[in-house]
């Protein structure tokens, strides 16, 4: 694939925002696209499946990963917990001739944007008020109220960012919010 035809796009939001839910909307409809599955040491939740939707690796391997300059970025996103972009990942996507979508925290997705200037499209997804992220976090149900307090402490903080990004969508009507993002990759695409 030619330098210039290498893109990515980067979905970045607090968690609770509705982030997961775009991500597999636009991944299901639009075939061009491919999620970029992230390294983390931290364990799977619920129905998770290794190399799906992590490559959940031991602190250990992760430390490798490091030494190797096998990451584009990498963050400890959580207290102890790392998550990072493998290199791999991203050219496994462009040899498929596909553009690789990715779904990471703020700071990663601030350091991805550095360094593919405009190869890269940003987009935040902004959750529609404190409020509502508390009420989806909490029927998310699968944390202790400690973490639940922690991600939520970290969501005020990552929105202070958002004006640093390509774009901006609100998700208050998770629909809406799809088709916004679908018609933003899609310009940006065609580019
Ligand atoms: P979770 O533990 O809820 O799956 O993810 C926690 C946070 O880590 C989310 O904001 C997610 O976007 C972010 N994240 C996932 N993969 C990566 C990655 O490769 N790099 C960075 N910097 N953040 C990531």
């Amino acid at each position: 694939m030619p330098e210039q035809e290498k893109k990515v796009i980067i979905l970045t939001a607090p968690s609770g925002a509705g982030k997961t839910s775009i991500t597999q909307f636009l991944l299901a409809n639009y075939p061009q696209l491919a999620f970029s599955v992230s390294a983390t040491t931290r364990a799977p939740r619920g129905a998770e499946q290794d190399g799906i939707d992590y490559h959940f690796i031991s602190a250990a391997a992760f430390e490798a990963h490091i030494q190797q300059d096998d990451f584009l970025e990498y963050e400890m996103v959580y207290e102890g917990l790392y998550y990072g972009t493998l290199k791999s990942e991203l050219n496994r996507i462009w040899a498929q001739g596909k553009t690789p979508v990715l779904d990471i925290d703020v700071k990663g997705a601030i350091a991805i944007q550095k360094q593919l200037g405009n190869q890269a499209l940003s987009i935040f997804i902004l959750p529609p008020s404190i409020e509502v992220l508390k009420e989806r976090l909490a029927n998310r149900n699968t944390e202790s109220p400690e973490k639940m307090q922690m991600r939520l402490d970290k969501a005020e903080y990552e929105i202070s960012f958002s004006n640093q990004f390509n774009a901006i969508v609100k998700n208050e009507i998770l629909d809406t919010a799809c088709k916004e993002t679908a018609a933003l990759i899609q310009g940006f695409i065609s580019k």
